[in-house]
């Protein structure tokens, strides 16, 4: 179920996934591993694919990095994009390497005749380039302090490029103008996407730890989501990239735009709760990202853990599973609404997993 109407964009295949024109919003995360050492990256990379990431992208500061892309490509499964600043020539190699897409600053990546060089070969090899406008590397944004202007800076700066590439016919283009600040993002979004109808990649930029970035970026990408902005995302957190693919899903599943996993409604306990929820769904949480069926589920599984009967039962026979605590340490389960049985804290997660996956056949 969606709750809104999302812009029909262009459609850009990348490395085999298709974004835009409506389909499911892909998430994306990128590595942190030097990667020069194609064998961490890779390591990382398969985490990631493990954890949900659909396109991963990867910085490569330097050629010695960029001969690195054929041999992390071969052990990969998920779209590889590489992330390229300053010389436009590591671009190049990357392209010749056998990147799926390259996501470039033009900010950064040198004089108009170079970026013309790229484009010419990229639409050669059919690599989409994404334009990766951030505030922080543009010195004009600088002359300001109050977010529309900031952002309409960010949106003409993406327009210039977009005029580049298109002077080349090219049109495989995906744009992104993210700032560390929520408004003058979702700003430049909304002027951008009001001028051309390339696919968005979402984020909110250096948005912070797992604490306060998930809750700047849920903000930001949840207000462009409901705008019908936004073809890909990624959650920009200091932190280890599985917990950006978490948050995306989250964040997506919160405004009914991918079914995926499981949604947990769980209570913020009280004195009338007998189980430790906080350990208990920590440990749900940490297991279930690690079952790869339920990363492909046509339609949301609910699962409740509630302290006690008060609002408890409502919501456990509303979920597909359930856990309700109803004295002596003792967890009520649910299962469609229906008891089937009590269990001991200490056998609860193991025994809801086991269901879980019963339930898929896994
Ligand atoms: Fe307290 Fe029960 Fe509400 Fe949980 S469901 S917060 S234990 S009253």
């Amino acid at each position: 179920m969606e709750f809104f109407k999302r812009n029909n964009t262009r459609k850009v295949n990348i490395g085999g996934v298709e974004i835009g024109g409506g389909l499911p919003i892909v998430v994306q995360s990128m590595t942190n591993t030097n990667s020069r050492n194609w064998k961490i990256t890779v390591k990382q990379i398969k985490q990631l694919e493990k954890a949900g990431c659909e396109i991963v992208r990867v910085s490569f500061p330097d050629m010695e990095a960029a001969y690195n892309i054929k041999k992390i490509k071969k052990n990969i499964k998920i779209p590889l994009v590489a992330d390229i600043h300053f010389d436009y020539r590591i671009a190049i190699e990357a392209i010749k390497q056998g990147v799926d897409k390259l996501r470039i600053n033009p900010g950064n990546i040198g004089s108009k005749d170079k970026i013309e060089i790229l484009v010419k070969e990229a639409k050669k090899a059919h690599i989409p380039i994404r334009i990766g406008i951030n505030a922080g590397s543009l010195k004009e944004i600088h002359k300001f302090t109050d977010n529309l202007s900031r952002a309409k800076i960010l949106s003409n700066v993406a327009m210039e490029h977009v005029k580049i590439l298109e002077k080349y016919s090219f049109e495989d283009i995906v744009v992104s103008l993210k700032a560390s600040n929520v408004d003058t993002t979702i700003q430049a979004y909304r002027i951008f996407a009001s001028k051309r109808n390339y696919p968005l990649h979402l984020g909110i930029t250096e948005a912070g730890s797992i604490f306060s970035g998930s809750i700047k970026s849920a903000i930001g990408l949840g207000i462009m989501l409901y705008d019908g902005i936004g073809d890909t995302i990624r959650v920009s957190l200091t932190a280890d990239p599985i917990e950006e693919v978490k948050v995306g899903y989250s964040i997506l599943q919160s405004v009914g735009l991918r079914n995926s996993n499981v949604e947990i409604i769980s209570c913020p306990m009280c004195s009338r709760s007998k189980l430790d929820l906080i350990k208990i769904v920590s440990e749900f949480e940490n297991k279930i990202y690690k079952i790869d069926k339920l990363k492909k589920l046509s339609k949301p599984l609910k699962v409740a853990f509630m302290g006690c009967v008060v609002n408890g039962l409502g919501e456990a026979k509303d979920a597909d599973f359930g856990i309700v605590s109803q004295g002596n340490n003792i967890g009520v389960l649910f299962k469609n609404g229906k008891i089937i049985g009590k269990i001991r804290p200490d056998k609860l997660v193991k025994k809801l997993i086991f269901m879980l996956k019963s339930n898929l056949q896994v």
